[in-house]
């Protein structure tokens, strides 16, 4: 079975994000980028099926411009096989990017479709649902446990208050949530060999997908600065504060 991953890159986790001072985006400026940590779940969950011999190779796609390839990189560090870079200069939205993936599914066929419950910058959470819709194909959201068993997937949903199996007929898109598992970090010596990995670049027009979004970003604001707290003298000054300035009681 192959299996398809979906990429992105995005700002890393660990980078406080700044907005822009005319408020239109998130100032990407000089800013540590990185593997989209629900994607990096995904590498992870599909290498560790090639290992266990369920899958037979493992192809990692992300669409946005050359820099992810940087991204794609890693990835192919990490375990995969091959890379497939769509060239998209702007931001593409959720739609675009399944219609994407959509095409790429037709000429890969891939048994199985994996990626990230949600991007960590855009908090989207769209793309594999989308993907499924425009597939026909069933999906297994929010996966916590991903079992392979002859022609269909076990998916183990994080769902509110407990979990959930769906059982997937083949070929199916999956999204990963942060208890798959834990992904490994890439050795040096693949590291070295990622950069002999096959990487393709197609193009939308190839693909014959048009990214035109119909969605604008108006704005976007920082959360407000919390403000510092206050010591009181006695339990009664607290509740008196609690009642009249926080007005919570
Ligand atoms: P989202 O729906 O935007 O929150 O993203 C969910 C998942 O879709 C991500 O974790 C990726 O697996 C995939 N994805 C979103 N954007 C891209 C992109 N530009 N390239 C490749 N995969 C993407």
């Amino acid at each position: 079975m192959k299996v398809l991953v979906a990429v992105k890159r995005v700002i890393d986790y660990n980078v406080k994000a700044r907005v822009k001072a005319d408020n239109s985006d998130v100032d990407l400026a000089n800013v540590k980028m990185a593997l989209n940590p629900f994607c990096e779940i995904a590498i992870e969950e599909a290498v560790r099926l090639k290992e266990a011999g369920t899958a037979n190779e493992v192809v990692v796609v992300s669409i946005g411009n050359k820099s992810c390839e940087e991204q794609i990189r890693t990835a192919l560090a990490l375990g995969a096989d091959r890379g497939i870079r769509v060239d998209v200069e702007t931001k593409p939205d959720s739609l675009s990017v399944a219609k994407l993936l959509a095409k790429i599914v037709e000429k890969e066929a891939p048994g199985m479709v994996i990626l990230g419950k949600q991007a960590i910058d855009s908090d989207n959470n769209q793309t594999g649902q989308m993907l499924a819709a425009l597939l026909d194909r069933p999906q297994g959201t929010f996966a916590s446990e991903v079992e392979v068993t002859g022609d269909s997937i076990n998916v183990t949903r994080e769902i509110d208050g407990g979990l959930q199996t769906v059982n997937l007929a083949i070929p199916a898109v999956v999204t990963t949530d942060l208890r798959l598992n834990e992904p490994r970090y890439a050795s040096l010596p693949n590291i070295m060999k990622a950069k002999r990995k096959p990487l393709d670049v197609l193009t939308t027009d190839e693909l014959g997908v048009s990214v035109a979004s119909n969605l604008q970003l108006l704005r976007v604001d920082p959360p407000s600065e919390r403000q510092a707290g206050i010591k009181v003298s006695s339990v009664d000054e607290l509740v008196e504060k609690l009642r009249n300035d926080a007005k919570v009681i």
